[in-house]
């Protein structure tokens, strides 16, 4: 598959612009021969993941980054010097990318990032979404995309900042059978869990469904153990509990909201790193928001984003990761 990626002689390359370093040009045009990979949005998530396609394919093919934020793509095209290099903007990815992945907040940032690049797209060009969006969003996406000729599919992730760094993230890909196996030996790169959904949107569609329900699960680990607290349990030992009973989940065993129980997760960090709760807080909202199109009852999805919306508005928890709620619930609660 690899092998079947367009190539193009290093005549065809366009030229870099002024504001490429000279260190970044001159790896530009020693990997002109290379298929070119491109990712846009180097955040918590896609700055792991696009380490892991960088260190993958270096041999096979260079890698263009880009990023609001021009020192974290500087940092990362330093620490990628093989086969990574900084693009000026995004449309200047999309000009030489013969994959292109966007893993960005929201949808007003993936639509006006489309919007940007879709005139600059390659003919046959894959693009392959990662961010999480709504449905209809993503599917408007794909219509500009497809009327320029180019591909593209929806791959949302699961699975945290943990599995963007060990590779172990769970792709839900929505798009044709063929784009999505032509993201599938890329998406190995990043993710060991790769399932195609069906047509473009329904990889989100699986993605919402997925984060409606850790949104709810957290707020119930975090009523449990503010309620064990409350009830004189030391939070070790309900966990150890937990884990062995029919409570058990993801938030207890592997993500577990109380500082301490497990280490390396952002709530022994002070709650730093990790999934923003104003990025849960967006995602109830997309749930809500589609479970209201489809005259889906959600009582507990409509109460868990009633939650992350005031949890995400408070001072000492914006910027956090949304296992937050914990703190945000145990002060409330204490006694
Ligand atoms: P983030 O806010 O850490 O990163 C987003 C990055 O996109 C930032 O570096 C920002 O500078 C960049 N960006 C924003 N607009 C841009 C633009 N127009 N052009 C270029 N760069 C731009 O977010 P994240 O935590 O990495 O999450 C990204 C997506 O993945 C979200 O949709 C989120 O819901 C989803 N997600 C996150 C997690 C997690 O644990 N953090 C897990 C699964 C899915």
């Amino acid at each position: 598959m690899l092998a079947a990626l367009p190539r193009r002689a290093a005549s065809a390359m366009p030229s870099c612009a002024s504001a490429f370093s000279a260190a970044a040009r001159c790896r530009a045009y020693s990997s002109a021969a290379k298929p070119t990979l491109g990712f846009i949005g180097l955040g918590q998530m896609g700055y792991p993941m696009a380490a892991n396609l960088a260190r993958h394919t270096a041999q096979t093919h260079s890698l263009l980054v880009h990023d609001h934020d021009a020192a974290t793509a500087a940092r990362f095209a330093a620490a990628h010097p093989q086969s990574a290099s900084v693009a000026e903007s995004a449309r200047a990815i999309a000009e030489r990318a013969d994959v292109l992945f966007t893993m960005l907040p929201a949808g007003k940032h993936c639509r006006s990032v489309y919007a940007d690049i879709v005139e600059g797209l390659r003919h046959d060009a894959l693009c392959v979404d990662c961010s999480t969006i709504d449905v209809a969003t993503a599917t408007e996406i794909a219509k500009w995309v497809k009327a320029k000729g180019a591909k593209i599919v929806d791959a949302p992730v699961s699975g945290g900042t943990g599995a963007a760094t060990a590779g172990t993230l769970t792709f839900m890909v929505g798009g044709t059978a063929a784009d999505a196996d032509t993201a599938r030996p890329f998406l190995e790169k990043m993710g060991k869990n790769i399932y195609h959904c069906g047509a473009n949107g329904t990889g989100q569609a699986a993605k919402i469904c997925n984060n409606m329900m850790l949104g709810i699960c957290m707020v119930g680990v975090s009523e449990a153990f503010t309620l064990g607290k409350n009830l004189g349990l030391a939070p070790t030992l309900l966990n150890q509990i937990l884990n062995t009973s029919s409570g058990r989940s993801w938030c207890t065993d592997t993500y577990n909201p109380v500082p301490g129980i497990n280490p390396n997760v952002p709530a022994s960090k002070s709650y730093a790193g990790g999934f923003g709760v104003a990025l849960m807080s967006k995602d109830m909202g997309l749930a809500t928001a589609a479970a209201s199109q489809t005259q889906t009852p959600i009582v507990l999805g409509a109460a868990a984003e009633q939650v992350y919306k005031r949890v995400a508005a408070e001072k000492d928890c914006k910027g956090k990761d949304f296992s937050v709620v914990y703190q945000w619930m145990a002060a409330a609660g204490e006694k």
